[in-house]
């Protein structure tokens, strides 16, 4: 199968116009059909979207994974456009009562009548359907919350950006890798740190003053104190939109395109999830503040110390050192393990293709087939550049679809960080790289092995946010299996296959402070539904976040920590009163794998079942229903709480 990757060149925003008006003209061609129907104007509709998606692929590409001036430049452009685009059809009249007499009056099968279903409750949520009044205030409403949400999270990056701890007295890093040093350094003798993610955690991890830990923890703390007055306007704002739309308030709008059923529902789910683990959390800090007590004297634990006291337990409990493992780990070899993986329980081949013209040479392609049956393409990009924005994600090219009975096959992108391959020294891993590669492999099958036909409801499209990450925590959970690690851990320079004891060294070093890290989460979950029943005062949102944090945090926060004014997640990015998800998913996810490999042996039909009734579907069903199909029960958090080693 050929791939076709074309560079952005300068015509791409004049080509875009054309495209669009070209789209806006062919949509009032497709009104003035007399009868429609789903084939002849949802479906015609759905692929113009799609179009110029995947027109809009190297633009993608150029702001991410080959970042570009002419990307940055262009994405400026692109934004605006693309949002007029949008709203001017989400809020078109005329295109939703064709939709809506379709969904009512065709005989639809179930898939079809799930995506229609999601696309009338996405045009209610703009508003279709009220009076003239009532839309323009949804519009405005909008543009005021995207303008809030943007302020938001500028106002985190300029914080983040304006503080730096700078650090003369080298001392105070004895505990730090040359590596992490060396980055750190700015001129001889001097170190500095920043509230950036990567900087922040090493300083806490690393750092042996306690005193300039707390120091750069309560700069990170108190960060853009001003947001407290902008979580006011977007939480009342959300709240007067959820009205008008003719929902009880905002979480119940956010949770009525997720699989859950409401916020009461998922309330209980996190509380519960917090309660079961608030022993074990209890038990871990009790566990760390002896430990503070008798190795350097602290009379009690701080927020600040958690991270490098942790680390140093660790180092002793489990005299593991995470650099340990790293040439066992191999990039190449744990690639085509996780494809002999792939093969040997699904049947799955991936065959690599060398002729294809990326933008990016190292970049690797492969051809994955089930069974014979060609599925799609699959490009990693693996290795980390200075072009490369950070972290690691999956992507879509192309999404399958199937015409006329002939399947168009996918191709999906999986873009991570992992060091480079240099100077004869391969790229190494990790073992975090390791879980990293095979929860974006968990995104790209779900996108690939897609037998919808539809392409609205192929691959990742209708899939729920709530349930989205569970293919990709399901695969990475093989990650931390031992069989299978042993099949790619092999020694880069002495061909030695890693010991076991090595491995149940690491696993074990995985699980500690798992009871701490779900209540953090657990925490965040729950603040980010609590603060909907009412319209609240920032005074009031920070009683919320206290309340949440009684319930089931187990070290104190400080009183200056102001966290919700940096949580750009759910005031300033798409997960306002979904924050939950990550849970959610979770125990779909842990509850699967663990049932898959009862009694350390990988249970081939079972897994084989989940493939064909719940991966391969696509967004075409519900997959909290397709759970309850495969495993024939509804999913326990306990085997979450379990696997992790809480229970
Ligand atoms: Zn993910």
């Amino acid at each position: 199968m050929q791939l076709n990757y074309n560079k952005l060149d300068e015509r791409f925003i004049d080509e875009l116009n054309k495209k669009i008006s070209k789209v806006e003209d062919t949509i009032e061609e497709l009104l003035k059909i007399k009868n429609k129907t789903y084939d002849n104007f949802f479906d015609v509709m759905e692929h113009l979207l799609d179009d110029i998606e995947k027109y809009s692929f190297p633009l993608q590409i150029e702001i991410s994974t080959n970042i570009t001036d002419l990307g940055k430049k262009t994405y400026e452009e692109y934004i605006p456009i693309m949002n007029e685009f949008s709203s001017k059809l989400s809020q078109n009249e005329e295109v939703a009562k064709s939709i809506i007499k379709i969904y009512e009056t065709e005989d639809l099968n179930d898939v079809r009548k799930r995506i229609l279903e999601k696309q009338i409750l996405s045009f209610k949520s703009s508003g279709i359907g009220l009076d003239q009044e009532s839309k323009e205030k949804i519009k405005s409403i909008n543009l005021e919350l995207a303008k809030l949400g943007n302020d938001f999270s500028q106002n985190v990056t300029d914080a983040t950006n304006e503080y730096e701890l700078i650090i003369e007295d080298e001392k105070v890093l004895s505990e730090f890798s040359e590596l992490d040093k060396k980055s750190a350094e700015i001129e001889d003798g001097k170190w500095k740190f920043t509230l950036h993610g990567p900087s922040l955690t090493t300083f806490l991890k690393y750092c042996n003053d306690r005193t300039l830990r707390e120091q750069l923890y309560k700069a990170s703390a108190t960060k853009a104190p001003q947001n407290e007055e902008l979580i006011e306007k977007i939480l009342s704002l959300r709240d007067e939109k959820a009205k008008i739309l003719g929902y009880e308030n905002y979480r119940e709008l956010s949770i009525a395109s997720k699989t859950a059923s409401n916020a009461l529902e998922v309330i209980d789910f996190l509380t519960e999830l917090g309660k079961e683990a608030l022993p074990k959390a209890t038990e871990e800090i009790e566990e760390l503040k002896a430990f503070a007590k008798e190795k350097l004297g602290y009379e009690d634990l701080e927020i600040y110390d958690y991270s490098y006291l942790s680390r140093k337990l660790k180092e002793i409990k489990y005299n593991f050192d995470p650099s340990e493992v790293k040439p066992y780990f191999e990039k190449n070899k744990v690639v085509s393990g996780m494809f002999q993986f792939l093969d040997n329980i699904f049947n799955l081949k991936a065959k690599q293709i060398n002729d294809a013209k990326l933008w990016n040479d190292k970049a690797l392609v492969f051809e994955l087939e089930r069974n014979g049956v060609l599925l799609g393409n699959l490009i990693m990009d693996l290795e980390t550049n200075e072009n490369k924005r950070g972290g690691a994600w999956a992507d879509s090219w192309i999404t399958s679809y199937t015409k006329d009975g002939v399947r168009v096959p996918a191709t999906g992108i999986i873009v991570c960080n992992f060091p480079p391959s240099k100077d004869g020294v391969p790229s190494l891993l990790d073992h975090s790289d390791v879980v990293t590669l095979f929860h974006e492999m968990g995104h790209a099958l779900h996108l690939i092995t897609s037998k919808t036909k539809d392409i609205s409801a192929s691959g990742f499209n209708g899939t729920e946010w709530d349930v989205v990450e569970y293919p990709s925590q399901w695969l990475q959970e093989f990650a931390n299996n031992k069989e299978i690690i042993k099949t790619f851990g092999i020694h880069y320079e002495t061909g030695e296959v890693i010991s076991d004891e090595l491995i149940e060294k690491m696993l074990d070093s995985l699980n500690y402070g798992q009871g701490y890290g779900n209540n953090r989460q657990v925490e965040f979950g729950l603040f980010d539904l609590m603060i909907y029943d009412d319209t609240y005062s920032k005074e009031q949102v920070q009683e919320k976040l206290d309340e949440v944090r009684n319930m089931v945090s187990v070290i104190k926060t400080p009183s200056y920590n102001k966290f919700q004014c940096s949580f750009s997640h759910i005031f300033a990015g798409g997960y306002g009163a979904g924050y939950y998800s990550y849970k959610w998913a979770e125990v779909l996810s842990a509850d699967s794998y663990t049932e898959m490999t009862k009694n350390n042996k990988i249970d081939k039909e079972l897994a084989n079942n989940f493939f064909d009734n719940l991966l391969s579907l696509g967004g075409s069903v519900n997959m909290k229903e397709s759970f309850v199909n495969v495993h024939k029960r509804q999913p326990d958090p306990k085997a979450l709480l379990k696997l992790t080693g809480i229970l």
